[in-house]
């Protein structure tokens, strides 16, 4: 059977860090003899929650053991690992087992599947309650079998054992930093994080921004993560290892599945009428007005059939805000992105934009006034026909206007992206889907602990 592990909200002095305490847990039960089942699962919630630390990210570890007995065990042995680390009040730890399962695919059984997966679509993708996640607990009474801590992380960790890593999933290698550094300026040497990029991109992402000169791959706690590298196989992860130079010899690497970069937030298209506080969704609609406002950010009035909504674009996000002030009243649009609240009125962060604008394009036809046929150039200010055999001294170009609909993605600067967001490069990386069994040597850096 399987024993799914699940943390969230623990925080180290620093900041929270629940990813460092499951690399802990992780390397104790591969010390211990135990097989884990999958990578560990990082998985990102709704990024609009305002309560999260930071990237509202909860844990699991999944592990195989031969018994209900066995299973409370390991469930002791990391709340004992979870209480020591943690002095923190929202943290929580959720143990869950998962009887006769011989595949991950079927790792949930379908009635609880059922339960924690829809429970997962809605806590990445907006508000749930805490009664709803005692709810969850009392459907699945017969396969919890430890719950530890916080109310409110109870949400969190049920929600990341529900998370849908089968349709889309990326990999983040994170590196950890000894605890005598925690709180010390990073050291990383920028042309190596370049270097990186330029060796493995499209198959990593958001390394580096060009456009700012900015490294995107620490983080901006002083908590222990020294740094993580993002991408679409473990493999070509681990390469960071070797090319990525650091101040500091790293503890230890752990390499998690999530479902960062995938837009799980965002997919589902709602009419702007539904959309409630701290919903994530993806809107379409018509551009009513586009206003300007000191920033400089763009607020767009959306509507689609029913109702209207003003979509932000914020200066953050760089290219984004650029690009939109072309845009214009009746242009059509799909938006991605999350609803916020100020003063009581509800507004849309716009993350993405999906849309087929017209380009205005002016050309100078040159072509001759007596039939018709292109000029060809002769020497300055001088046109040729080669049909009449004439020159034209001085012809005065005619300007034509055209109208050329482009169709893409507009998407903010690099520096811009949350853990959710996909980066459009994603589009074309085509990987086997499905759930890739571990076989990163996630202890081999244990050394230093
Ligand atoms: P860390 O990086 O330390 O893990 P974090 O940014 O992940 O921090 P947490 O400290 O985990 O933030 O706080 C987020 C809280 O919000 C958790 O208690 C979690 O259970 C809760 N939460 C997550 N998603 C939702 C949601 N959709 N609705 C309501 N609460 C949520």
């Amino acid at each position: 059977m399987i024993l799914s592990l699940a943390l969230d909200g623990f925080d180290s002095p620093f900041g929270g860090c629940t990813t460092h305490l499951a690399s802990l847990i992780a390397a104790k039960l591969i010390r211990e003899g135990y097989q884990l089942a999958d990578y560990p699962w990082l998985v990102r919630l709704n990024p609009a929650i305002p309560w999260k630390t930071r990237g509202n990210g909860a844990v699991v570890i999944h592990v195989h053991v031969d018994t209900t007995g066995e299973a409370t065990r390991v469930s002791q042995m990391a709340l004992k690992l979870a209480r020591e680390y943690s002095g923190a009040n929202k943290a929580c730890l959720v143990a869950i087992i998962w009887p006769n399962v011989l595949d991950l695919k079927d790792l949930i059984d379908q009635v609880a599947k059922t339960v924690l997966r829809t429970f997962y679509t809605k806590a990445v993708s907006a508000q749930v309650s805490i009664a709803e996640a005692q709810n969850i607990v009392k459907k699945l009474r017969q396969q919890v079998i430890a719950i530890w801590g916080s109310e409110r992380g109870l949400i969190g960790a049920l929600a990341s054992i529900g998370a849908d890593l089968e349709y889309d999933y990326t990999f983040e290698l994170l590196t950890y930093r000894h605890p005598k550094l925690w709180g010390r300026p990073r050291i990383i040497d920028i042309d190596t994080v370049i270097e990186f990029d330029v060796r493995t991109s499209p198959y990593t992402f958001l390394n580096y921004d060009y456009e700012s000169k900015k490294q995107l791959i620490t983080p901006h706690g002083l908590d222990p993560v020294l740094y993580g590298v993002r991408g679409e196989y473990p493999e070509i992860l681990l390469k960071a290892l070797k090319i990525i130079q650091v101040g500091e010899p790293p503890t230890h690497f752990t390499i998690f599945r999530t479902n960062q970069a995938t837009d799980a937030h965002a997919r589902v298209l709602k009419p702007i009428s539904t959309l409630r506080v701290y919903d994530c969704a993806e809107v379409c609609g018509v551009i009513k007005q586009l206003k300007m406002l000191p920033g400089p950010h763009i607020a767009i009035d959306i509507c689609d059939n029913i109702s209207c909504i003003t979509a932000m674009v914020y200066r953050e996000t760089g290219k984004l805000l650029r690009e939109v002030q072309w845009f214009g009243e009746g242009d059509a649009i799909c938006i991605r992105g999350c609803v916020k609240q100020h003063k009581g009125i509800l507004s849309f962060n716009v993350e993405k934009i999906y849309a087929c604008i017209s380009e205005k394009i002016y050309t100078v036809k040159l072509r001759c006034p007596l039939c018709g046929s292109t000029l060809k150039s002769k020497g300055k200010n001088i046109l040729y026909c080669r049909n009449c055999d004439r020159e034209f001294h001085d012809l005065f170009p005619k300007y034509e206007q055209y109208s050329k609909l482009e169709c893409k993605v507009f998407e903010p600067s690099p520096a811009a992206f949350h853990h959710l967001m996909m980066p459009f490069q994603r589009l074309f990386i085509r990987r086997p889907r499905g759930v890739v069994p571990p076989s990163t040597p996630i202890l081999e850096e244990f050394t230093n602990m």
